[in-house]
């Protein structure tokens, strides 16, 4: 969730000087952990069959433990006390009950240095009780809705055909202009025929009208701060504050207590979608925990799940107290078992890794490698930064940097992110597409997908040095997203003199050099209604008065959201814009000679040799993003016009041209075919 260019940028100057792995612990305190015995048996914590209930906790260095078994979630003393023996070979403390224990609650205690820790659910609760304190026993086969064994999120050729929409439960369905019953619930995007008050399209209708392939949705395991227990106030978190990895969060279910019906409305979310053929992308936070010692990692096995300095402190590369320790085999297991979990049980369609380059490169490439086996279509990518120093050596964090030393794993460019619209850590700053000279070259790596390019100079690049991706399918490309100033509050601060319309056509602007580059689109919910969160940056706990998109936008400026539309539709009709490999772009993609010297904020290029199998022959996109016209000139040919002016048609019928002198207006795309 937090982000910083620092770890980037110093990672560039450590790269030369790497040539050798660092040991496998990153800190003499944390070197006792490397031979610990480690399990992955799908069986751990808990099991349910003909022989009754089976506890398996690992816990190497405990020297006693117990599972404590309840009637209630939350409250009441426990109604039984199970001793459980240690099977030291595999680190973990085995206990059964001859009961298939159904309807239950349990927890665990570990005595570990003399002393007892307090209670835990453990790491691996599928189900949990009201705030996820107690693990709850429940028949998984009874949580799945009518159709879901046939039930199958989009098929996926390549990654650069995903468009992603990222979203949160109650931004989409709070506002009272949605139309929606279960407002702030899984269950809101279940919904049909949901409209806002001037009757357009709210909810799940509005994701189809516009055309994404996928929503991203912000966390919905289950997290720490939101009170489950009491509903009524009406608590917001983005989420970034994981608790149980392996539960649905309870607020948004219709019933907390019930640790059932979030599991199945989870599920029905993800049916609906599918059926509407859009694709389920997970936000996971595995690179640290909401608690230090109170977490359910330290209350069951201390110590070896998060990194330390060499003086036992907790490392912080997350900015929020701690991080998780990828590196070791117990913790790399969880991650990937995890994340298949999801993928098998909730048929997830993809994952969003939260400041992933806290994990190592070896994880991401397990964690890839084992989803595809589950289903080839699922998309991981991830933040290719941290957001503080960790012990792990920068050559074997999962940067952007390193991203090509890893398979089927995207990373977001804040190349193309900072250059378009400005940069993130100053609100006023403005960027390419909002009239500020200077960017060109960054945002050229942005519209190669950070591939070599034989026409782009990278020792120009803002942001980053050198070609790191060797495929575009590495790269996520967008302008905003939940962090920082979303689009429409960037326009407002950095563009303070203009109107609205101004700076919708900048918006267009900015998201027509998004969604024409190579590699893979991501936007953010709202702003294609151009909704803004009153120009609150860090609205992670801001209410819904902040939050929560007005359905109300999407009459008053119509305009704007049919644009988006239009792009979309562009994009998934012409294979040119999501080629799928560096070679591929390197040849077809052209740019004209612009001096960005004497005309700046101009960049044009030309779609080749019906790129990978397109139906035109070659496309012409220019951008303009200075505050005045400029003029191109266009080879002579047979055009048809695609945009202009920020008007859009997927099917080129905006008039055509000969080709000769032709003018952009200010904060405008130019885009033409040649289609034959
Ligand atoms: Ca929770």
């Amino acid at each position: 969730m937090k982000k910083s260019l620092y770890v980037s940028a110093m990672a560039l100057s450590i790269f030369a000087a790497a040539n050798s792995l660092p040991a496998a612990a990153q800190s003499a305190f944390d070197q006792k952990f490397v031979n610990y015995p480690t399990y992955s048996g799908d069986d751990l914590e808990l099991s349910v069959n003909d022989n009754g209930t089976q506890f398996r906790l690992w816990s190497p260095a405990a020297q006693q433990a117990v599972v404590l078994i309840y009637e209630n979630g939350h409250s009441g003393d426990a109604i039984e006390n199970i001793k459980m023996t240690f099977d030291a070979p595999t680190g973990t403390w085995i206990a059964s009950s001859p009961e298939k224990l159904y309807g239950k609650y349990y927890t665990f205690r570990v005595l570990q240095d003399g002393k007892w820790l307090d209670e835990t659910p453990g790491v691996w609760a599928k189900a949990v009780g009201v705030n996820g304190k107690r693990a709850a026993i429940i028949d998984m086969a009874q949580t799945n809705p009518a159709g879901w064994n046939a039930d199958k999120g989009p098929e996926v050729k390549n990654f650069s055909d995903v468009i992603v929409y990222e979203m949160h439960h109650r931004d989409m369905s709070m506002h009272p202009s949605s139309g929606i019953a279960n407002k702030g619930k899984f269950l809101a995007l279940t919904e049909p025929f949901t409209v806002s008050p001037q009757g357009l399209s709210t909810g799940i209708d509005h994701l189809k009208e516009l055309g994404v392939t996928h929503v991203h949705i912000l966390p919905s395991y289950d997290y720490n701060s939101v009170d489950e227990a009491n509903p009524q106030f009406n608590q917001y978190n983005w989420g970034y504050d994981p608790l149980n990895y392996n539960a649905p969060e309870g607020s948004y279910s219709t019933n907390a207590n019930d640790p059932k019906a979030r599991i199945i409305e989870m599920k029905e979310m993800v049916k609906a979608l599918h059926d509407a053929g859009i694709g389920v992308i997970m936000d996971v936070v595995y690179n640290h925990t909401a608690e230090n010692d109170g977490s359910n990692f330290e209350l069951t096995a201390p110590g070896y799940y998060h990194r330390h300095w060499d003086n036992g402190n907790y490392s912080d590369a997350s900015g929020c107290g701690n991080e998780t320790a990828s590196e070791r085999q117990q913790m790399r297991d969880y991650i990937v078992n995890s994340v298949k979990y999801w993928a098998d049980e909730y048929h997830i369609d993809g994952f969003r890794f939260d400041l992933m380059a806290i994990h190592d490169v070896d994880t991401m490439n397990e964690v890839a490698s084992e989803l595809k086996k589950i289903n080839p279509s699922i998309f991981v990518y991830g933040e290719g930064w941290t957001a503080g120093d960790s012990p792990l050596a920068p050559e074997r964090r999962a940067l952007k940097e390193n991203v090509s030393k890893m398979t089927d794993i995207a990373v977001f460019s804040d190349d193309i992110r900072d250059a378009v619209k400005g940069h993130y850590t100053n609100a006023a700053d403005r960027g390419f597409a909002t009239g500020k000279p200077g960017q060109e070259e960054t945002v050229k790596i942005g519209i190669v997908a950070a591939t070599a390019h034989p026409q782009v100079d990278y020792s120009k690049g803002n942001n980053s040095k050198f070609p790191y991706a060797s495929s575009p399918e590495m790269i996520v490309n967008y302008v905003s997203c939940h962090d920082d100033l979303m689009l429409t509050d960037k326009l407002r601060k950095s563009m303070p003199e203009e109107s609205d319309s101004v700076r919708q056509a900048a918006a267009k602007l900015a998201q027509t050099i998004i969604f024409t580059s190579q590699g893979t689109p991501f936007m953010f919910a709202g702003e294609e209604i151009f909704r803004d969160k009153q120009g609150v940056h860090n609205s992670y706990k801001s209410p819904d008065s902040i939050n929560a998109i007005d359905w109300n936008l999407k009459a008053k400026n119509l305009d704007l959201f049919n644009y988006y539309k239009g792009l979309i539709a562009l994009r998934k009709a012409h294979p040119a814009f999501r080629m799928t490999s560096a070679k591929d772009i390197a040849k077809n993609l052209v740019f004209d000679k612009i001096d960005s010297k004497k005309t700046p904020n101009l960049i044009s290029y030309s779609l080749k040799n019906n790129a990978n199998g397109d139906e035109w022959k070659e496309i012409k996109v220019v951008f303009n993003g200075a505050d005045h016209a400029q003029s191109v000139n266009i080879a002579k040919g047979d055009w048809k016009i695609v945009a202009i002016d920020g008007k859009i048609s997927p099917e080129a019928d905006l008039g055509a041209t000969n080709g000769g002198k032709m003018t952009l207006a200010p904060y405008s795309a130019l885009i033409l075919a040649k289609t034959k």
